[in-house]
């Protein structure tokens, strides 16, 4: 069986791709396997200096890395470029951090312990397919830098960037069987690396949905596991904030990278008294969103992943719709700026959508908008526009989620922990925390008397 890989935006087939099974699979995890003993004994500074030159070759391959994501996930041109720059400066990060994630000397009775950072062995990756090459470089670059050798699963959809980093890796100087891509199907692949018994991590991102199964599936063998989940995340606007800056910058905070992205602020909470204002204001940033061929420079938005994902983000729009956009003609898996007034109680509210539409939702009080951020299962983003100091503070402290940001919608940074609450999963990626996940703490007691 063979996989066909699909350009959103054409429909057309870009690539033919071989079907791993189960023994190729196991095979994959051996070769890992092999690799590890040399792999976690290369000196900190000598594993810094082939993960700095990876980051090179990122960035010297960078147009071609851009062009691959966008032709593979329909992103627009200028994104998938930025989003390249990020995966070379993921593994400049981790690069640095290689001799900076150390131990500590603990004094204790009779004599001294000391703690070391182990790495775990073979750790699977299994990435979705909205950010597949930047996910997977939030995974590979702590995972290496620790001493672990990686499997590395990214989705049916979307194996032609993570391909290619595989190869780039061998050609910065990473030894064979350190990292390895394999492509295939999450129920074949992804089962079988995370029951596998060589396996020791599955780092996961993907929906709450398979989360739940990668977290079952682990039980069986004690392995460890990051889950990066999806979101529902709220934008609050407040009525003392600058409304035109909240209603110019809501509709790239949902509907960038056409709305699939687990940060989306899909629900946008308004105060009652600058409700009606924040929705003409917001109705008009939408309609300047440019939608539409992906390799021009200045599309802001593509198509869907999918037919499929095209036909369940339509099922979510029966309330009242405030704003519809344009969609280009033809062939292409398109879906238009969508913005649907709502009850935080509707479908289009409780579950992630996926696609770009947003529910609009009134607030009365400060009180009123932590309770609706929080009535949701999931935790990951959102984001609080204010003036007041002391406000922002305050919701931010109450709301349940991993990463926020205030007057602004931002949630990724190569240097901050990022991760979920609730339904939206656990374990920290990026930063010196993502780090944490890919090691063990080892407490050794030395006597000193006598
Ligand atoms: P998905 O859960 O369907 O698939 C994710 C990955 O898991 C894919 O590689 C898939 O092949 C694999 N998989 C599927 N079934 C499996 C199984 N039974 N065992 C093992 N692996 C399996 O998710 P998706 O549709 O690719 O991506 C969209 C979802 O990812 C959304 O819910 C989104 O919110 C979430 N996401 C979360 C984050 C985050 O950091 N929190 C980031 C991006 C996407």
């Amino acid at each position: 069986m063979t996989l066909t890989v699909v350009n959103p935006a054409t429909e057309e087939p870009i690539a033919e791709l071989e079907q791993p099974g189960r023994e190729e699979t196991d095979a994959v995890v051996a070769r890992a396997k092999a690799a590890f003993p040399a792999w976690r004994t290369v000196a900190p500074a000598d594993r810094a200096t082939l993960l700095r030159r990876l980051a090179t070759l990122v960035e010297e391959h960078g147009e071609e890395l851009a062009r691959i994501e966008s032709q593979n996930v329909g992103k627009p041109i200028s994104g998938a470029r930025g989003e390249v720059g990020m995966v070379a400066n993921v593994f400049h990060f981790y690069a640095g951090a290689v001799d900076k994630h150390h131990g500590e000397t603990i004094p204790v009775t009779g004599g001294v312990a000391a703690t070391f950072r182990e790495p775990l062995g073979v750790v699977g990756l299994i990435v979705p397919w909205n950010f597949p090459l930047n996910i997977a470089s939030w995974k590979v670059g702590p995972a290496l830098a620790c001493g672990n050798t990686v499997v590395l699963k990214p989705a049916e959809l979307t194996p032609l960037s993570a391909l290619r980093l595989g190869e780039l890796a061998l050609e910065a100087g990473i030894p064979e069987g350190v990292v390895n891509v394999l492509p295939g199907k999450g129920s074949v692949v992804g089962r079988r690396l995370i029951e596998h018994p060589d396996v020791a991590k599955i780092g996961f991102t993907g929906s709450t949905e398979v989360g739940r199964q990668v977290m079952a599936g682990a039980a069986a063998t004690i392995k460890r596991v990051t889950l990066e989940l999806g979101g529902k995340s709220a934008n609050v606007v407040f009525a003392d904030a600058d409304l035109e800056r909240a209603a110019a910058a809501a509709p790239y905070a949902v509907f960038d990278n056409a709305g699939q992205d687990c940060c989306a602020r899909s629900r946008i909470l308004v105060e009652r008294p600058v409700y009606d204002r924040f929705l003409e204001l917001l109705m008009a940033a939408t309609r300047g969103v440019r939608v539409g061929d992906p390799s021009d420079e200045a599309t802001e938005m593509g198509p869907l992943i999918s037919a499929e994902q095209r036909e369940k983000v339509g099922s979510y729009i029966d309330g009242s719709v405030a704003f519809r956009g344009e969609t280009p003609e033809g062939p292409g898996f398109w879906f238009p700026c969508t913005l649907v007034e709502a009850s935080n109680e509707d479908r289009v509210a409780r579950e992630e959508v996926f696609g770009p539409v947003a529910a609009v939702i009134p607030f009365e009080d400060e009180a009123d908008a932590i309770r609706i951020a929080n009535d949701t299962p999931y935790g990951l983003s959102g984001s609080i526009w204010t003036r007041d100091g002391a406000r922002f503070l305050r919701v931010a402290r109450a709301i349940d989620a991993g990463v926020l940001s205030v007057n602004a919608n931002t949630s990724v940074r190569v240097q901050t922990p990022f991760g979920g609450f609730k339904q939206s999963g656990f374990g920290r990626e990026l930063g010196m925390h993502a780090l944490d996940g890919y090691s063990e703490v080892k407490s050794v007691f030395v006597a000193t008397d006598g």
